[in-house]
């Protein structure tokens, strides 16, 4: 299907492209990868008479280190995070998630920015995103602001991204020593979206003691959430197999399940507790712990 009429727009900075879209409005839309955006217009479930296209605006592609936090610009694309040398020593668990997006085609175009824009509910970052804690950087007509993840997802493909703004980049907090992470999922064998996917962080104090724990769940309900009761059953004990798995047992709790062609609330509830567990033990063996 093809889409509807519309007129392209080109700009070469971000002041031009806030132009566009304050003078635009509801009638405009954002072109990052595409990977998203085009098969919606051309199912016409998006039908944006003007569309302002990204990839000729100079500055919001790349990631690097600024003290401590790594900064990654909102054009980044998961291909450049997946084959990152930096992601890879410092943050591999960013790395990791890219890498197990879709296919090579959609890894080349699809960027960070389109993915947390979009919010896919089955998306793999958002996951990621939030057991990190990251921050977004979103730019807009009067200027910078930045929004904490725990901020960002609102609902259904709804962010905190106002329609006049652009995500430029997403700020990563550096974990101190004896942090590990994992993101693991069950991929759908035909588009790799998650079915379920869960990704854990956890911080081992000296005698193998989690000081800190935080775990995202994505493809479960209508947007991805942290697990906070199982964040709860792990801070400040050892993290041993029992603990773990009485720990994962939460993880279904505070999501809206919905059920869907991919499985019954049953099922993805089963899913959450099982690669909670997987993702945990992962995460805590790459902390330094057994
Ligand atoms: C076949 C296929 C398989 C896929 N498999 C997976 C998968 O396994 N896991 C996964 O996570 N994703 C998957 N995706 C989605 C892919 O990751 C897309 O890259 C992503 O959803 C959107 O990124 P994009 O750069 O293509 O954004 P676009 O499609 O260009 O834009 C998406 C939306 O975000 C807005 N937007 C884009 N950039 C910005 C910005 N910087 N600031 C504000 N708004 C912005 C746009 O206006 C639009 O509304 C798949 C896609 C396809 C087509």
């Amino acid at each position: 299907m093809y889409p509807a009429a519309f007129e392209y727009h080109s700009p070469t900075s971000v002041r031009d492209a806030l132009g566009l879209l304050g003078r635009l409005g509801d009638d405009a839309k954002l072109l990052a990868g595409g990977h998203s955006l085009i098969p919606m217009m051309k199912l016409r479930l998006a039908q944006p008479k003007h569309v302002i296209d990204l990839r000729k605006v100079p500055g919001l592609t790349g990631i690097k280190e600024d003290g401590g936090t790594i900064v990654i610009g909102g054009m980044t694309t998961h291909w450049q995070m997946e084959s990152s040398s930096l992601l890879k020593s410092k943050c591999p668990i960013l790395a990791e998630t890219a890498a197990m997006i879709g296919d090579p085609a959609v890894r080349n175009l699809g960027t960070i920015g389109g993915s947390l824009a979009h919010a896919d509910p089955a998306a793999d970052q958002p996951a990621t995103v939030l057991a990190l804690g990251v921050e977004f950087v979103c730019e807009g007509p009067k200027g910078r602001r930045t929004v904490k993840v725990d901020d960002w997802f609102k609902g259904l493909m709804s962010t905190a991204v106002g329609e006049d703004e652009i995500l430029v980049e997403m700020r990563v907090p550096a974990w101190p020593a004896g942090s590990g992470g994992a993101y693991l999922k069950f991929p759908h064998p035909a588009s790799r979206f998650a079915v379920v996917g869960v990704a854990a962080m956890v911080t081992l104090d000296k005698e193998g003691k989690c000081t800190k724990a935080s775990v995202g769940i994505t493809g479960a309900g209508t947007k991805a959430i942290r697990a906070k009761g199982v964040e709860a059953g792990l801070v400040g004990k050892k993290l041993d197999a029992a603990t773990i798995e009485a720990a994962a047992q939460k993880a279904a709790e505070g999501i809206d399940v919905q059920a869907d062609l991919q499985g019954s609330v049953e099922y993805k509830s089963h899913l959450c507790r099982v690669f909670a567990k997987r993702a945990i033990t992962e995460a805590v063996k790459r902390a330094g712990g057994k």
